[in-house]
């Protein structure tokens, strides 16, 4: 009997499967006992190689997932009387259940508006100056997401202008890069570029959405936040058991290249939807392509067509638009067989 495949989607890319480097790793890492809870090879060389990839002498830990890194990185930034800057359509304030509150027994988020997703020095600094008496949460960290929840990425010079600001007002940053490798295969810079040697003190480095089963890797390039980050982990529940399945796949999937090959090709497909969505009469894209996602408003009667004829993807009806999620999957076929169906919808023949 045979077996057809389910069709790909476009509605995220954690609806992709694990990428052959993450699963052949997992494969050799289950060859037989290993140590728990971390003190295996597997985790020792997946730590070793991001501090390659780095070019630093940084701390990692590996966790499930993004809520968990983001809430706890941030919870290691600053006290339950402190808060955190972000866009107001960050994941940390919009996607986590308040978990980066209750992780950092109260610290609050604070958000910004900003063009194309991202945060800019100016919102910081006005967000700092407007209060600064004691009954207000003293802020401590700014949040930047790379790529942005929109799609769009910060170069290392926009980083680098956050930070001139933080540093003046006092604050720390914190990196949300659940898509870090869509930003570096976009912007085609070295990894430190866009996080230590811009003031990035900790990234949450994503391995899910680039092709792994599960797991993100916490980096502190300011180790003194490290510091008993692993009773943190421990007492949320993000202390894996069998350590070495979460770490593998990171040995994996830096060795081969496969992570930035697979964040390379995801957001090549998104420029080739890109182009196929611009061609089509009625279909109006929003914000720039910079990384695997494409946003466009399409009439409300297609969205319902396209759901109708089988395909998946998110509405974000408070900005009236589709987001369209490549993955390392994603084939040219796909993009083409979506395209075809909106041209068929939208144009009258
Ligand atoms: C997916 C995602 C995360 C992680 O989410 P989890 O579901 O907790 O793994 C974090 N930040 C952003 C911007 C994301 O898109």
């Amino acid at each position: 009997m045979t077996r057809t495949a389910p069709r790909r989607h476009f509605a995220s890319d954690n609806y992709a499967g694990i990428c052959p480097a993450a699963w052949e790793a997992m494969a050799r890492a289950n060859a037989g006992h290993e140590p728990g809870y971390g003190d295996d090879a597997h985790t020792a060389r997946a730590a070793d190689l991001i501090r390659q990839l780095f070019e630093t002498d940084c701390e990692v830990f590996f966790v499930f997932n993004g809520t968990s890194a983001n809430s706890l990185s941030l919870a290691s930034m600053g006290q339950s009387y402190h808060s955190v800057i972000c866009h107001e359509v960050a994941h940390v304030e919009t996607d986590e259940c308040g978990a980066p509150e209750f992780f950092s027994n109260g610290m609050k988020v604070l958000t910004v508006a900003g063009g194309d997703g991202k945060v800019t020095p100016a919102a910081v600094e006005k967000v700092v100056r407007r209060r600064t008496d004691i009954h207000f949460p003293k802020p401590r960290a700014v949040s930047l997401t790379q790529a942005t929840e929109l799609g769009t990425v910060y170069t290392p010079d926009e980083v680098k202008a956050v930070w001139a600001t933080a540093r003046s007002l006092g604050l720390r940053i914190h990196m949300d890069g659940a898509r870090f490798a869509n930003a570096v295969a976009e912007l085609g810079v070295a990894p430190k570029e866009i996080t230590w040697q811009a003031g990035v003190d900790v990234l949450c480095f994503g391995g899910t959405k680039n092709g792994m089963a599960v797991g993100e890797a916490v980096v502190f390039f300011d180790k003194e936040l490290a510091r008993e980050f692993d009773y943190r982990c421990k007492q949320a529940g993000q202390l894996a058991s069998k350590m070495r399945f979460l770490a593998a796949p990171w040995v994996g999937m830096l060795e081969s290249g496969a992570w930035l090959a697979n964040a390379r090709h995801a957001n090549a497909m998104a420029e080739l939807l890109r182009g196929e969505l611009a061609a089509i009469p009625g279909v109006k894209l929003l914000q720039p392509r910079q990384a695997n996602a494409v946003f466009a408003e399409l009439p409300k009667p297609v969205v319902g067509a396209l759901h109708q004829r089988g395909w998946r993807f998110y509405d974000f009806i408070a900005w009236g638009g589709s987001r369209l999620m490549c993955a390392w999957d994603t084939t040219e076929a796909d993009v083409r067989a979506f395209a075809a169906d909106v041209r068929d919808l939208l144009v009258v023949r």
